[in-house]
């Protein structure tokens, strides 16, 4: 499985502030947004697990932030997300419409959508745990609503002893007991690698 590698991580910083002076690089976002809508209604939510530039900012470097505690449960509430998917989306597409399709005026609003996705990164990383962002990020639930079911984790009973080994290495900090696999599975095959018994499988 293909994994997710901390130089990745370090394009956030390149775009976040390399984008004020050449903002042409907030394009990576536009490339981001588009491989999203390609690949979630096949995989769910395998993207951000596997190749967001944020994800792996998350994982490698607010890490090293990181209280590292509970995400508070409200975070993966749709009735939080939903909410917020809508206002952060009309706030985007609003931008981008006043553009009028000037190339670097275009650019400097994803560049600016790139630096307030590190804050909040950041923030969220930092107070909870370093995926805890990535459980209200509108783009983690555009995935979800596109293929939330799709690609899912199975777990076979009749192997698993309950040690909770996968429990502990969730970066999502999700229940893998869940039916069916839990929708806002990123993919990410950490807890398939930690199970000593071969119970987990794509
Ligand atoms: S939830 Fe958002 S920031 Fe997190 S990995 Fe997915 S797309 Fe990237
Ligand atoms: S359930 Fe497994 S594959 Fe899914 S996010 Fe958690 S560790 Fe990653
Ligand atoms: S790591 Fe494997 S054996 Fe242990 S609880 Fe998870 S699925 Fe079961």
């Amino acid at each position: 499985m293909l994994k997710i590698t901390p130089y990745l991580g370090t394009l956030v910083l390149i775009v976040s502030i390399g984008g004020l002076w050449y903002p042409k690089l907030g394009y990576v976002v536009a490339l981001v947004f588009l491989s999203i809508l390609v690949i979630s209604p096949f995989r769910g939510r395998w993207f951000c697990g596997n190749l967001c530039l944020w994800g792996s900012f998350n994982d490698f470097w607010v890490g090293k932030i990181s209280r590292k505690v509970s995400i508070p449960g409200l975070f993966s509430s749709l009735f939080l997300r939903v909410p917020v998917f809508i206002l952060l989306m009309g706030f985007n597409i609003s931008r981008i419409i006043s553009t009028e399709g000037a190339v670097d005026k275009l650019g400097m609003v994803f560049v600016t959508m790139s630096i307030l996705t590190a804050s909040f990164s950041i923030l969220f990383g930092a107070a909870w745990s370093p995926r805890a962002w990535c459980t209200v990020c509108p783009m983690g639930t555009l995935q979800r609503l596109l293929g939330g079911g799709k690609y899912p984790l199975k777990l076979d009973s009749d192997l698993c002893i309950d040690c909770s080994r996968c429990q502990k290495v969730c970066p999502m900090q999700l229940d893998l007991r869940a039916a069916g696999g839990d929708p806002d599975c990123i993919k990410c095959g950490r807890c398939v690698e930690a199970c000593p018994r071969g119970a987990l499988r794509f």
